[in-house]
């Protein structure tokens, strides 16, 4: 261990013991044995006095071979100097110890300052050492556009996110033209949607239909143990892709530095976060920087990265449905040989997402492979697909009985929505997809349909298997906190100051009156979910046509 220690700080320990040996010698020493009066006279007598020494409330008196004190009043001092009987005389007062313990005090203190700041320096050098180095990897690793070959040929289903992005594309291929107009497109883009279905997929493939540099950054990776490094990264980051521009920055997983600024604090993250805001913040739309971000929890993003002039376009990936699922499959089986039938094995695959298909069709071939099969069939996907199920894609799976809960459940969600005009893209057993408002003044209607909508599925599901089920939960979650917004925020309820009650009385009436609405669509509801069951998803016309039919 001592070797361990560098050199200044041995010196100062070693300084630290003499001082203390010092101290403890002189205290030692100041300690001689408490004598009588008469027999120190008679010591006096009998030997010279080599050194006498007045402490109160002792005289200390040194002889050649002893040294003993005496209270002070017991000897006239003066009298035996004056009588020659005293080669040294001194006289120590508390001023004096006073003084010296200040001087040893100061002289410690100094000596520790010296030694935290030379610790401090070494610390310094040290980050300083790897602040550099993380530097030089920045340079060489992370921020580097790179050249994407990635094309929407390349991407399947995901027809509605590719259409918005369309014009994204357009901007990047000719900003000019957007300058000239002085038209200005969103700085951001955000797509949300679970892990696996496409969104690193989709930014590359935008990168590579305008051509432009792409610059993938990982937010979990702006996160440094330095503070103040992160902030560095992303500055370097839209330094660079000005730089280029026009170009793309992609964030993977943005709300691992765009988390709400919640109870746990991070400076880092902060730091970071804030970095990035100002960025956002600093450049022209027209300056031909594009920054993509993805999430799978847009709920749990900080506001001021939604707020307006930063990540203002939104667009939701969710799972693939039955036929994105086929046309998934098809382009994964493109160069393969094969007699698979793409809608058996898209029927049998609800749940997986784009990743998992990718996935399933390589295993399947290496399967087929293994048992010296050069074409791939039905029977190889049958063998790998519990392993997939299993593997490192989180897939949600249904046995036949929860598939046909949840189409009932979602049948009614739909059918609800038609039928009070609450806007959706798509409703599918395994995820429904709602257009988002869009800074629109809304009705207290408006947002008890939501809310209606939001509750129908509970209800039909109760009505028919006078059960509660598990699968509401999000929808619950929902509409408690939307029944807390319109009386609280909106103050749409009989006071202005509300309580929970007030939330609660919504949602019972909202629930009373989806009963009653459904009662009457029994029907229309089991066909939208015969419908499901067949199809998977249906959107608002599907749904709408087999109303009409009904009624
Ligand atoms: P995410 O970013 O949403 O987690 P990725 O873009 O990383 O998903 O997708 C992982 C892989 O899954 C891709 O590299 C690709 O092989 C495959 N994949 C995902 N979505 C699609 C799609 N829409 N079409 C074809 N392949 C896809």
């Amino acid at each position: 261990m001592w070797q361990s220690i560098s050199k200044n700080t041995k010196i100062i320990l070693i300084s630290l013991v003499a001082l203390f040996s010092i101290l403890i010698f002189s205290n030692l020493e100041k300690s001689p044995e408490l004598i009588g009066q008469s027999e120190a006279l008679k010591l006096i007598d009998s030997s010279p006095v080599e050194r006498v020494l007045v402490k109160e409330p002792y005289v200390y008196l040194y002889f050649k071979d002893k040294s003993i004190k005496v209270p002070k009043e017991a000897i006239d001092t003066k009298k035996l100097f004056s009588l020659g009987k005293v080669e040294y005389y001194e006289e120590s007062t508390e001023m004096m110890d006073t003084i010296i313990f200040v001087i040893l005090l100061t002289m410690m203190f100094y000596i520790f300052y010296v030694m935290r700041a030379s610790r401090k320096t070494q610390e310094r050098m040290i980050q300083n050492q790897q602040m550099e180095m993380a530097d030089n990897n920045l340079g060489k690793l992370n921020i580097q556009a790179q050249h994407s070959n990635v094309n929407f040929s390349d991407v399947a289903g995901v027809e509605g996110a590719k259409e918005e992005l369309e014009e994204i594309i357009d901007f990047l291929k000719n900003p000019t033209k957007y300058r000239e107009f002085d038209i200005s497109l969103p700085k951001g883009v955000l797509l949300v949607g679970p892990p696996g279905v496409g969104k690193t997929l989709i930014a590359k493939a935008v990168a590579g239909e305008a051509n432009v540099p792409f610059f993938y950054q990982s937010a979990a990776s702006f996160v440094q143990i330095y503070v103040g490094m992160g902030a560095k990264r992303v500055s370097e980051l839209f330094a660079k892709a000005k730089e280029m521009a026009p170009s793309i920055i992609f964030i993977d997983e943005i709300d691992a530095v765009g988390k709400s600024r919640g109870v746990h604090n991070n400076e880092e993250r902060e730091a970071t976060l804030n970095q990035l805001l100002t960025e956002m913040d600093g450049f022209e739309e027209s300056s031909g920087v594009m920054v993509i971000a993805a999430t799978n929890k847009i709920e749990v993003l900080d506001e001021a990265l939604l707020r307006s002039g930063r990540f203002d376009r939104r667009v939701h990936i969710p799972l693939p449905d039955y036929e994105e699922r086929k046309s998934i499959i098809a382009l994964n089986l493109k160069s393969k040989k094969h007699n698979i039938d793409i809608e058996k094995v898209a029927k049998m695959t609800i749940g997986f997402n784009s990743a998992a298909l990718a996935t399933l069709i390589n295993e399947a071939a290496l399967y087929a492979l293994r048992y010296g099969n050069f074409t791939i069939t039905n029977e190889d996907i049958e063998a790998v697909k519990d392993k997939v199920l299993l593997g490192k894609h989180k897939i949600q799976s249904f046995t036949d009985e929860e598939r046909h809960i949840q189409a009932l459940y979602q049948a009614a969600k739909a059918v609800t929505a038609t039928w009070l005009e609450v806007n959706y893209e798509k409703i599918g057993i395994i995820s429904s997809n709602f257009i988002p408002h869009h800074n629109e003044i809304l009705s207290k209607t408006m947002l008890e349909n939501e809310l209606k909508v939001l509750l129908a599925g509970r209800i039909a599901t109760q009505t028919k298997y006078g059960e509660l089920f598990t699968n509401a939960k999000e929808d619950i979650k929902t509409a408690k906190i939307l029944a807390q917004t319109i009386v609280e925020e909106y103050a749409m309820s009989e006071e202005y100051f509300s309580t929970a009650l007030h939330a609660q009385r919504l949602l019972s009436y909202s629930e009373e009156e989806v009963a009653s609405l459904l009662s009457k669509m029994e029907r229309v509801v089991e066909k939208v979910r015969e419908y499901l069951l067949e199809n998977e998803s249906i959107t608002p016309t599907e749904t709408k046509g087999i109303l009409d039919e009904v009624f």
